[in-house]
């Protein structure tokens, strides 16, 4: 059992330590491939719900560019971040992901493809066309890397594979799964991420491929494991891996009632008048994650 005490009040936890938006960090092939596992079905569901009204391919898509792009957190450090823009072959068609080194992820849909998406688009390689492409900023506040590529797959995992192939000349494969029911709950979330390290040859990759495709009902539904399960079913298909970390991740918006006050100024300077006149409240709702902020009439004024 283990005992931790929080604010003064101790809790008893069970022994299973859930792979709850976790992502396993392993080394493979004598040392010659990173492969990382990630759960993130309970961050998914949040994301998901946020995004209710959403066309359900989009959410399928921003779904699986978020996991493929989660995993990423486990492969930079300190202040790093990295930021995803896919460009639908509709150019003014947009998903977003952004996420840094401590696990915060967060990823959204433009306005425009929210309202504009159309039931034409019967899947995500509807959606994604012909002419997308990816473009990912990485770096910190002082030294950035921006790379894009093309989108041949239309798949968003192949994508993000043929990204590393192309703009960072990394053997690298990505493999996400999303299973959504009709009431758009999310079932699963899962995603694999495998990188040669130096010198490592590259037929490991294919290796790494087959067996998570023999071995997919592991892979796509690892729901229900802890920790240890996992790490131990993992020995089945690697037999030298090398558990070498896990690390969180946590759907995080980092809005702030700062941030609104620039929208405010975008209204009409009659209407926010009119509020302070009638000593009126006006609220803003950051459509990324819900959260409402409030102004007060003082509030409104003190930016007039
Ligand atoms: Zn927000």
């Amino acid at each position: 059992m283990i005992y931790s005490v929080i604010n003064g009040v101790t809790l008893r936890m069970g022994r299973m330590l859930h792979m709850k938006d976790t992502i396993i960090k392993t080394l493979v092939y004598d040392k010659q491939v990173r492969l990382f596992l990630l759960d993130n079905t309970a961050m998914m569901n949040e994301i998901i719900h946020l995004n209710q009204g959403n066309h359900r391919v989009l959410n399928v898509a921003l779904g699986k560019l978020i996991s493929g792009v989660s995993l990423l957190t486990a492969t930079i450090k300190g202040e790093q971040r990295i930021s995803v823009t896919v460009s639908m072959s509709n150019p003014a068609y947009k998903i977003f992901a952004d996420i840094d080194a401590h696990g915060n992820v967060r990823g959204y849909a433009n306005e425009s493809l929210m309202h504009g998406i159309d039931e034409k688009s019967a899947s995500v390689q509807d959606l994604i066309g012909k002419n997308a492409s990816i473009r990912m900023i990485k770096g910190s506040n002082m030294n950035q890397f921006t790379g894009i590529t093309d989108m041949p797959y239309q798949t968003i995992d192949d994508d993000l594979s043929h990204y590393f192939k192309q703009s960072e000349q990394v053997e690298t494969f990505i493999e996400t799964n999303l299973a959504l029911n009709n009431e758009n709950t999310v079932l699963g979330s899962y995603a694999m991420y495998a990188q040669l390290l130096p010198g490592a040859p590259v037929h490991l990759l294919h290796d790494i491929r087959e067996i998570l495709d023999t071995n997919s009902s592991f892979f796509q539904k690892q729901t229900n494991m802890d920790i240890q399960e996992t790490q131990n079913e993992l020995r089945n298909y690697f037999s030298d891996i090398e558990i070498i970390g896990q690390s969180q991740v946590q759907f995080s918006c980092g809005c702030s009632k700062e941030m609104f006050y620039g929208l405010l100024l975008s209204l009409d300077r009659e209407d926010l008048m009119e509020a302070v006149d009638d000593d009126r409240s006006m609220d803003t709702c950051c459509h990324i994650c819900g959260r409402t902020y409030l102004f007060q009439p003082d509030e409104i004024k003190s930016i007039l």
